[in-house]
């Protein structure tokens, strides 16, 4: 049998594959695009090609020896594929599976960032969550990274080259557009605003992560966790350490895939 987690974000789109071990045969991340069924399609694909098979032997798969669950955004719009998990909870089994002595996750992804506390055996106990504005997102670091010209993975590595960051007084992501782009006009250097716009993501969801009760263990999750400079910003407002996985942009997908592999235990 394989267990296969689906976790369809507002931004990108996400498929693992497990064995009967619990071992990764494929996985993928492709940005979204035109709903969720083409997101899945195209996730798909490229599991395929990781897998050395073609897309339609791939679902074959699935229908006759998988066990697939669902989660993020898109999870109930995937006609034939009715089990779902919340991301909150694939989220919570991923990186507990992985850093089995994590008491608090850091999510921050495309669109929301959350807060997850978990109890001492790995259960969500309970989360916070910011998903009514990009400020604090991947969404403003994206939006960001676009106005100077840059891929997002390079702003970190920039950030690390700045001498006095930047302060970006705009929470709102409208209002940090303009300063941005006027504080480049004026010359501030780019490594110093890019260090700025990091450490006004890390300074609004370390808020977040303040209301909700941060306890050691921390880890993040989410494709913003790839960003070395936010993760250090966070490390410094909430002075803890925050363990990195370089797969942590598919603790979700691998969290569902988990639950089909529970689902299908319990069977
Ligand atoms: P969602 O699940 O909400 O769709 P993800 O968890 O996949 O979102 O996170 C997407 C965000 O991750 C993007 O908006 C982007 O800002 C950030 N991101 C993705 N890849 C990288 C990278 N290589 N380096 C830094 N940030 C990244």
């Amino acid at each position: 049998m394989i267990f296969v987690g689906c976790d369809l974000g507002s931004t990108t789109g996400k498929i693992v594959v497990l064995d009967e071990n619990l071992s990764v045969l494929g996985s993928s991340i492709v940005r979204s695009s035109h709903g969720p069924i083409k997101t899945f399609e195209k996730a798909v694909e490229k599991t395929a090609e990781s897998m050395g098979i073609s897309a339609e032997e791939l679902l074959t798969k699935f229908k006759n020896e998988g066990r697939v669950v669902t989660t993020g955004y898109g999870r109930s719009n995937l006609p034939g594929y009715t089990d779902e998990v919340s991301e909150i909870s694939c989220h919570a089994k991923g990186a507990s599976h992985l850093c089995p002595s994590v008491r608090t996750i850091i999510d921050i992804g495309g669109q929301d960032a959350k807060i997850i506390s978990l109890t001492e055996d790995g259960r969500m106990a309970n989360f916070v969550m910011n998903d009514k504005c990009a400020a604090g997102t991947g969404r403003f670091l994206d939006v960001m990274a676009s106005i100077l010209r840059m891929d997002v993975s390079e702003l970190a590595p920039c950030a690390a080259q700045s001498t006095q960051p930047a302060s970006i007084s705009s929470t709102c992501t409208v209002f940090a557009e303009s300063e941005v782009i006027s504080q480049l006009a004026s010359g501030v250097k780019r490594p110093d605003l890019v260090a700025g716009i990091c450490q006004s993501v890390a300074t609004r969801v370390a808020a977040l992560a303040r209301r909700a009760g941060v306890r050691e263990m921390v880890c993040m999750s989410g494709g913003v966790a790839k960003n070395g400079a936010v993760r250090r910003g966070l490390e410094e407002c909430l002075n803890v350490s925050i363990a990195y996985d370089p797969r942590c942009q598919h603790f979700g997908a691998i969290g569902a895939a988990l639950w089909a592999y529970r689902q299908a235990s319990k069977a």
